[in-house]
């Protein structure tokens, strides 16, 4: 599709804001609404329901029933594995709806949100769908007159909190294995990227999820997102987000009733370059395209690149001319590389960084700027910053925006004690060719992914989170679905 195609289609798109509760599309209670705008230009996509604590009421009970009525968690696995590869099967069927959903609503480029976004979706459903009738329990190895048997069973009710940067695909990270291991589930996107969250209940619906078993409920994470925090019919909750909102709902749990909570934070990731690595344009190419995809809207951001003097200059000159390769364009354009910001407030804050770097000592070695501001959007040039130091706030802050710190470091150890004064501890990375230095790094990152020689790999097979304050558990794997179950021991005695 062109450009012009993507914008006809987004003009005739009708989409719907109202919540998904017991499997119908439903207004909040109060029938308020707010506003969705697109960061693209400012424009008004649809009204969304502004949800409150008793339209949360609703959606929990209605995932409680269908939970104890085992409609879902009491189906045979293979038979919720089918539905689920039916959901994989209709969200490939809507790439090019839900791809332009997604970009309208948080101005991502197009070509990221069908190629990456969409099916990342889809394969996340196939791989929780094809796991769940291939997992065993356990029969524990206990005395010959005992039985002891170490089972799964679904929490129950599960709430799933998610932010606003890969909003679909965020959310099928913890609704997939939640729902494979036959939780009943309620959903609350982001106040910025409803949209997708919302199609997804439905066609969750189409595919042969039992209403009820699936909710959305949209609104504003200090209503709705807190009363799902706080609510005593929920047996987990598990959040996307800042860290500072994921401090919020481990309070929520222990006031309430100690529900289960897993987090996957923020992050500052340091990317070491050493000069033992043969191709340092090669690393400071990948280095920058990493720093810039998605906005630099993203937790695994190698946001702080923490560079040996040796080749310093060489990678700053690479990662200047790398950065021009993201040019803040229209976002329904398939050839554009870099899209809008989510919205007006955060384009305010990461612009704000630069002024931070300045009062700092840090030197702007490239954009700083804002971009195409008679659109209306929120769009932001490709920003580097050098000779930072590590203390400095745009070295220590999450700033979520595409913009990347250079940290010159004069030995292999100072890298990782620099790599390391962080709270946060999420992705990582060395680029070198000492087989033992590779280690040596690699063992001594605190962070929950370290990447030699790479960056942003990605695959369904392997857990992802973080070490610190950028979480507590792992999403991805067959790990995660550990995250959705209890383990339940049964003793029989088989001695008469
Ligand atoms: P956020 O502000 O923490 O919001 C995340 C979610 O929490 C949203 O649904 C939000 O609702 C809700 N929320 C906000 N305040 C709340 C409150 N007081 N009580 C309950 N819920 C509340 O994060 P964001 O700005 O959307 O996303 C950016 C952050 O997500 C970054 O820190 C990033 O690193 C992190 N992230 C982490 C990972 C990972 O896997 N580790 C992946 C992606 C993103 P509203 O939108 O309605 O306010
Ligand atoms: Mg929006």
């Amino acid at each position: 599709m062109t450009r012009e195609d993507w914008h006809n289609r987004a003009a005739s798109l009708l989409i719907d804001g109202r919540g998904l509760i017991d499997g119908k599309r439903v207004a909040s209670l109060s029938e308020e609404t707010f506003a969705s705008i697109s960061p693209i230009d400012g424009r008004l996509l649809t009204d969304v329901a502004l949800m409150g604590a008793q339209d949360v009421d609703l959606a929990v009970a209605s995932a409680r029933r269908t939970f104890e009525a085992g409609v879902w968690s009491g189906r045979a696995p293979a038979e919720r594995k089918a539905v689920l590869r039916r959901l994989a099967d209709l969200i490939r069927a809507h790439r090019d709806e839900l791809a332009l959903l997604e970009t309208l609503d948080m101005g991502k480029p197009i070509s990221d949100s069908t190629s990456i976004d969409v099916r990342a979706t889809s394969n996340c459903f196939d791989w929780y769908g094809e796991a769940i009738d291939k997992i065993y329990d356990e029969v524990a190895p206990t005395a010959a007159n005992t039985l002891a048997l170490v089972t799964k069973e679904p929490l129950g009710v599960v709430a799933a909190v998610v932010p606003w940067n890969f909003p679909m695909l965020m959310a099928a990270w913890k609704v997939a294995p939640a729902l494979a291991m036959g939780n009943s589930v309620v959903l609350k996107p982001a106040e910025q990227s409803s949209l997708t969250a919302l199609r997804l209940g439905e066609l969750a619906l189409e595919a042969g999820v039992p209403p009820g078993v699936f909710n959305v409920v949209t609104g504003l994470g200090p209503e709705v997102g807190r009363a799902l925090g706080l609510h005593m019919d929920i047996d987990g909750l598990f959040f996307t987000g800042s860290t500072q909102v994921g401090k919020y709902f481990m309070e929520y749990a222990a006031q309430s009733n100690l529900k289960k909570i897993g987090l996957e934070l923020g992050g500052k990731s340091p990317n070491i370059i050493l000069k033992s690595y043969r191709d340092t344009a090669h690393a400071a190419q990948t280095s920058a395209r990493s720093a810039f995809f998605n906005q630099g809207e993203m937790c695994t951001c190698p946001s702080r690149l923490i560079v040996e003097r040796a080749v310093h200059d060489e990678v700053v000159e690479v990662l200047t001319k790398t950065a021009a390769e993201f040019v803040p364009g229209d976002p329904l354009d398939p050839a554009t590389t870099m899209g809008a910001l989510v919205d007006h407030r955060h384009t305010e804050r990461v612009l704000g960084f630069v002024d931070t770097a300045r009062e700092d000592g840090a030197d702007l070695r490239l954009g700083g700027t804002r971009e195409r501001a008679e659109t209306g959007g929120c769009y932001v040039a490709p920003t580097i910053f050098d000779n930072v130091r590590n203390e400095m706030r745009v070295a220590q802050q999450e700033i979520f925006g595409p913009m990347l710190s250079v940290i010159p470091v004069d030995s292999v150890d100072e890298a990782i004690k620099v790599a390391n004064d962080s709270c946060y501890g999420l992705a990582s990375a060395v680029w070198t060719d000492d087989l033992s230095t590779a280690h040596h790094v690699s063992r001594g990152i605190r962070a929950g992914l370290v990447y030699v020689n790479c960056y942003d790999c990605d695959d369904m097979t392997v857990p992802f989170g973080g070490f610190k304050q950028s979480g507590i558990g792992r999403d991805k794997s067959l790990h995660a679905l550990d995250k959705y179950a209890e383990l339940k021991t049964t003793w029989i005695a088989l001695g008469r």
